[in-house]
């Protein structure tokens, strides 16, 4: 028999969840299928002008039969213009499913956007709020002015086109009167901006005949070539080896100055961070935990989980026994608590940690921390 805790749901509870939920996901599904919205449901205003994006309090859930997954749980953070922003934290953390909102691609009918404004500044002078923007309006956007670059390059080109034809389809698709003629040269052109040395022969192949490095390159052209505002990289190295790695990280250095965009760079990986980001967002259970310039993050950590993050690293010329390891593990992210998410693996635990979750406490212009220790007020009270 099994073990009744209080994780343990019995087959009735999870009939009640699961048909509770599916009248939440259609209700979700049937406002997303409506015609003709008007603009003033979607379009808004940015909070500051030099930022390109502003994720307002975004909620993303999903709405799955055990239960409602909160990926991500009050989200807010800006991209300025022209700027890297890395966006950090272990799998899980909710980083992914910030971007894939972004760009409208949570999976559905379970995953949606519950809640929160996803301002995006279009090239056309509007503000956009994505979290309501309808799916055809989304079309427009997506690819031209927010294109996305993820992990693993094999399984985002299709294997039975030709890397010219897929190349060639985004110009076709986003460029008004574009001809074959110029989609070809157009994306010559983009092959050879990321490096690649021989672009004619790499436009006539297919995927399977590149390297993994090349097929990168090749998603990398492909996301540049309607020149967007804004790219979104969703662990752009991971899956390449560290060599590999260091030329497509020069090459988002190289790219960057060359069309002004701005970058907002999806990476478990400190060390790209600390190599490309001026600011940085760290992510734990959903939620932002601190944020700052990538040298208050480096320099100056103050959330415990951001310290062991960065403790977790290893050290070039530093000989450990054994690499330090943040102990226990996630909460059960059906099943979240009230209190502070990471207070059952803190070494810094207070008795305030067992009260409400800690609120953004601003510790500087730009460097804000959610953790109890830095809650002035309180620390002021304690001297
Ligand atoms: Fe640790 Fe408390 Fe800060 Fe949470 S609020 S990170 S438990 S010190």
């Amino acid at each position: 028999m099994a073990k009744k805790d209080s994780h343990y749901i019995s087959a009735k509870d999870m009939r009640a969840i699961a048909k509770e939920n599916r009248r939440i996901t259609r209700a979700f599904e049937k406002k997303k299928a409506r015609k003709n919205i008007p603009e003033s449901e979607y379009l808004s205003e940015m909070k500051d002008e030099n930022n390109i994006v502003e994720f307002d309090d975004l909620k993303t859930y999903f709405y799955t039969d055990v239960g409602t997954v909160k990926a991500v749980d009050g989200v807010t953070f800006s991209v300025p213009q022209g700027t890297v922003v890395g966006v950090v934290g272990e799998s899980g953390c909710g980083k992914s499913v910030t971007s894939l909102s972004l760009m409208q691609l949570v999976q559905g009918p379970s995953g949606q956007i519950s809640g929160g404004e996803i301002r995006f500044k279009a090239s056309d002078g509007k503000t956009y709020n994505i979290a309501q923007m309808p799916t055809n309006v989304m079309n427009r956007l997506r690819g031209k002015e927010i294109a996305m670059i993820f992990q693993e390059p094999m399984t985002s080109l299709n294997p039975i086109f030709k890397i010219g034809q897929q190349l060639d389809e985004v110009v076709l698709l986003h460029e008004a009167g574009a001809t074959a003629e110029r989609a070809k040269a157009r994306s010559i052109e983009m092959l050879g901006l990321v490096g690649i040395s021989d672009p004619e022969r790499i436009y006539g192949q297919y995927p399977h005949e590149l390297s993994g490095g090349m097929r990168q390159r090749v998603m990398i052209a492909m996301a540049l070539s309607c020149e967007p505002r804004l790219i979104v990289a969703d662990e752009p190295t991971t899956a390449l080896d560290v060599t590999i790695q260091a030329q497509i990280l020069d090459l988002f250095r190289n790219i960057r100055e060359k069309i002004n965009g701005s970058i907002m760079l999806i990476t478990h990986d400190l060390g790209v961070i600390a190599e490309m980001a001026d600011y940085v967002v760290v992510m734990y259970a959903g939620r932002v935990i601190e944020q700052g310039t990538a040298e208050e993050i480096f320099k100056n950590p103050m959330h415990p989980y951001t310290v062991g993050l960065q403790k977790s690293k290893p050290v070039v010329n530093q000989k450990v026994d054994r690499l330090y390891s943040i102990p226990g593990s996630v909460p059960n992210p059906v099943d979240m608590p009230t209190y502070c998410y990471f207070r059952d693996r803190c070494e810094r635990a207070c008795e305030a940690c067992a009260g409400e979750y800690p609120e953004m406490y601003q510790v500087s212009p730009t460097h804000k921390v959610a953790c109890h220790l830095w809650d002035s007020k309180k620390k002021e009270g304690n001297e």
